[in-house]
């Protein structure tokens, strides 16, 4: 009987641990052929004209597929890596080695969506077909107490019902050994330069230089329940003076380096006090793509009737560009958008101010900086991003948010000073 062999292909769930594709094609296939595209769809410019991918993410990306080529390797097998369209490399590379089946983590955004669907059709002109699992979200579609159309828009109650009738799946286990077929050009790893950017130049003044790749993402994990100065208390928790501890893992969640299943049954086990946040935290990240996921494009589309939608100033692109440079004369909003611009991070604190302040007060289109914050982001995920954008722009339904609230936090203001004055200490400290 011939050897059954499966493609395995890579793209946000850049993980051995608590990956469905990898564990369930060692459990079924003789051969494991492990593949990532280092695809140039990602690194064009956007509709806006920025980058679609800026080189801090670049850069972290690269290192995560270097790390999961030696976590690959340290399991017996070895990792595909090419630069160019999955459509064409996925097939070729399983015509080359009479691969029988192709695995791949269903997306939600339309970008990723479209791509699988290129994949599946040019795979389908082979005979083959693209077996899609269900790996990014906290809780499993299957598990959700409603079908997709029917989950809530608004957060609150899809959080109560959630909570209440669903439970988190244990983590797969990670596979002792996977075999791949004899592999005659593995390929190199491109660099930032390769990718068409330049190489990034890290800022003194930031604080986490983000290193890409599962060892990192499992180390940063375990820091969060070593907080020093506050013990037992996760860095993501927040206290009552309302200082922020960020759990920081948003890089590595958005790129799969970590699951969302491990670091809920690390809370779980841990126990620390504040663990209900982090654990909060998470289930918005489900949220946004469980609303992509029933309402596709429509969850970011304004409504033509909509009287929320702010009048737009005359001079946008003049106002975009002061925003993006940190030159508005807003000293938060100045500092806050260095400090993205120069390490690709900033808390979610800090977004809403910048998301609020373009578009309640500088009344510039939301999207120009959904875009931006798509090109500048390490932890850029398409859900996460527009969701959270086009909700502080008031364009969904979903209302009941804090979010809605501290982005509209500039608008009210009497005085900018005082704003500043309030706030800074907490989000710059
Ligand atoms: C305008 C705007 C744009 C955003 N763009 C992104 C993005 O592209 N990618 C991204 O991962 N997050 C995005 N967020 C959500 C949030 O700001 C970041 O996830 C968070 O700041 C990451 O830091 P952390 O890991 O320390 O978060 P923690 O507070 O420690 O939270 C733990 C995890 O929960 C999830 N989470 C927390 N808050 C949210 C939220 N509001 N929405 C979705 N998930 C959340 C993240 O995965 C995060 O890593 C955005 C928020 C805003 C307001």
């Amino acid at each position: 009987m011939s050897e059954k062999t499966i493609l395995v292909w890579f793209r946000n769930d850049l993980r051995i641990h608590d990956n469905e594709i990898l564990f369930e094609a060692a459990r079924k296939a003789d051969k494991v052929l492990p593949v990532y595209c280092f695809d140039p769809f990602y690194f064009k410019k956007n509709t806006s004209g920025n980058a679609k991918t800026g080189n801090l993410r670049a850069r972290f990306l690269i290192e995560s597929v270097a790390d999961l080529r030696e976590n690959l390797r340290s399991i017996g097998g070895e990792l595909i890596i090419r630069i160019g369209n999955p459509a064409e490399i996925l097939p070729q590379l399983a015509e080359q080695y009479k691969v029988n089946e192709v695995y791949h983590h269903r997306e939600v955004a339309h970008e990723e969506t479209d791509i699988s669907e290129q994949v599946e059709t040019a795979l389908w002109k082979i005979k083959l077909n693209l077996k899609h699992f269900i790996g990014h979200t906290l809780y499993h579609k299957e598990d959700l107490p409603f079908p997709i159309k029917d989950i809530p828009d608004s957060f609150a109650v899809f959080k109560k019902k959630v909570e209440r009738d669903s439970t988190v799946r244990p983590c797969i286990g990670t596979p002792e050994r996977i075999f791949t077929p004899e592999i005659t050009d593995a390929g190199e790893l491109p660099s930032v330069a390769q990718l068409g950017l330049n190489e990034p130049v890290d800022d003194p003044r930031s604080a986490t230089r983000f290193v890409g790749g599962e060892n990192a993402a499992l180390k940063q994990l375990s820091s969060c329940f070593l907080n020093t100065d506050q013990p037992g208390m996760l860095k993501s928790s927040r206290n009552a003076a309302g200082t922020e501890y960020l759990s920081m893992l948003s890089p590595w969640l958005a790129m799969g380096c970590l699951s969302m299943r491990k670091v809920y049954w690390e809370v779980i086990m841990h126990q620390p006090p504040y663990g209900n946040l982090l654990v909060l935290d998470l289930l918005w990240r489900d949220y946004f793509r469980f609303m992509f996921k029933k309402h596709g494009q429509k969850f970011i589309a304004a409504k033509e009737t909509s009287a929320i939608s702010p009048k737009l100033a005359a001079n946008q692109d003049e106002l975009f560009e002061s925003w993006k440079n940190g030159e508005t004369g807003i000293p938060l909003v100045d500092a806050i958008m260095h400090e993205l611009n120069a390490t690709g991070y900033i808390s979610n604190s800090k977004r809403q101010v910048v998301a609020g302040y373009l578009i309640n007060e500088l009344k510039v289109d939301w999207t120009k900086g959904a875009a931006y914050f798509e090109e500048k982001l390490i932890d850029y995920s398409p859900a996460s991003n527009w969701g959270n954008w086009a909700f502080i722009a008031g364009i969904n339904d979903a209302r009941e948010s804090r979010y809605q609230i501290a982005g509209k936090q500039p608008v009210g203001m009497e005085s900018k000073s005082e704003f500043i004055d309030t706030w800074l200490p907490a989000l710059l400290a």
